[in-house]
């Protein structure tokens, strides 16, 4: 195992200075199993990914099923392929009416690329608004729509006539005109550390790009596949965007994304330019199967309807804990935020060390992520708690 974690360090690429390092042999439901017999809970879901669980047999029944059949055949969007036409049609159920078209991708990112790539072909604008604060990938384009100038300072120049403004401010919304192609949001910003947009706020958002002509993204990359209660927090909010982005949880633990929009905006990729976003191996059968077979396991299993109980149980459980300032939550994107990253860092170091694999946020190192997969249990919740309670208290 030492062998392995040398290697692990001087042969896998890697962008954090003090990597987790937790070799894993086996992962199953919430858990996450070492060759020497160590348990972890994963309380971050592999960052938003495992919402039915690691290594969901119903997930690895269609992998396998899927690979038996056929893998890769050729370029995205030429040859009819069952799995991409299935996952395609159950996704959309939960979409606006508007919106029913989705080009597959392979990651959040490139989802990000092809929705601003389509808004700015479809409005033939170019001005780009997005918010401080936002994560939305870190290829080129997604990167020039972060919140966060130190992130993208050292990768200059960037996408040209992109803008960030207030999160949540009514009066910034009046700097979104006519230039506007598109304004992306997440609607509960994620590496912000969990901060939901208000409904009112979203609303005037909304009005305010149905005046000016911009189009509204939503990146529901972190927030889809049932982890705020519905399948997209769109539902939550009533709110209805033009483009949905999603990946991670998508594909039930294989990599797959998309973008969402209606077929008149999306079929303006089939010309001037023809071919508008390629990609090889978006949409890969394998990881539709996947992706189908999860979220037929969150529809059949109600995932999503289970998760406000959960969120309930969570906070009732961690709500007195001290030294807590604030403790934010939609659904199972929780956030225990203690003001102080210190005392942040000395709580996520030990709950690690104790078991629970969690971690901060990008840009708010103050708060601790909770995030478990959807189908964790009252009792796993109430050993969860009781662990994060001791260690808080014994850092106290
Ligand atoms: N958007 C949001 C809200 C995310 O949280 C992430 C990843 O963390 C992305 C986009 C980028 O997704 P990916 O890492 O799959 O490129």
């Amino acid at each position: 195992m030492e062998r392995l974690t040398k290697q692990f360090l001087r042969h896998v690429g890697q962008t954090s200075p003090a990597p987790m390092g937790i070799t894993v042999e086996r992962a199953e439901e919430i858990y996450l199993y070492t060759p020497d017999g160590r348990r972890y809970i994963d309380l971050i879901s592999g960052v938003s990914v495992s919402n039915v669980g690691h290594s969901n047999p119903a997930v690895v029944e269609a992998v396998k099923r899927q690979a038996d059949s056929y893998m890769h055949l050729m370029v995205y969007g030429e040859m009819i392929e069952s799995p991409q036409v299935e996952l395609a049609t159950a996704i959309l159920r939960h979409t606006p009416g508007s919106i029913d078209c989705l080009y597959f991708v392979n990651s959040g990112s490139e989802a990000i690329e092809g929705a601003l790539k389509l808004a700015k072909r479809y409005t033939g604008r170019t001005e780009l608004v997005s918010f401080r604060n936002a994560y939305h990938g870190s290829t080129h384009g997604a990167l020039s729509m972060m919140g966060s100038e130190y992130y993208k300072t050292a990768f200059r120049p960037l996408l040209p006539d992109v803008r960030q403004i207030e999160f949540n401010d009514m009066a910034a919304l009046e700097t979104i005109t006519e230039k506007t192609a598109a304004v992306l949001i997440e609607p509960i910003q994620g590496e912000g550390g969990y901060v939901a947009s208000s409904p009112e706020f979203l609303a005037a958002l909304r009005e305010r790009c149905d005046r000016t002509g911009a189009m509204l993204l939503f990146d529901e990359i972190q927030s889809g596949f049932g982890r705020t209660g519905a399948i997209f927090a769109w539902q939550r909010y009533g709110v209805a965007p033009d483009i949905i982005c999603m990946a991670k949880a998508m594909g039930g633990g294989m990599p797959i994304g998309g973008f969402a929009a209606s077929y008149d905006v999306m079929k303006t990729l089939t010309f001037d330019p023809v071919l508008g976003h390629i990609t090889t191996f978006g949409g890969h059968p394998v990881c539709c199967a996947a992706g189908l077979a999860a979220l037929k396991y969150i529809e059949d299993n109600a995932l999503a309807e289970s998760v406000s109980a959960k969120e309930r149980l969570f906070r009732s459980l961690l709500s007195d804990l001290p030294h807590l300032k604030e403790i934010r939550s939609v659904g199972l994107m929780i956030a225990l935020d203690f003001g102080d990253e210190v005392f942040r860092e000395k709580v996520t170091s030990e709950c690690v060390a104790r078991g629970l694999v969690t971690e901060s946020f990008l840009f708010c190192p103050t708060a601790m992520r909770i995030a478990p997969p959807l189908t964790i249990t009252e009792e796993q919740i109430r050993e969860v708690c009781g662990i994060v309670r001791e260690v808080v208290e014994r850092e106290a």
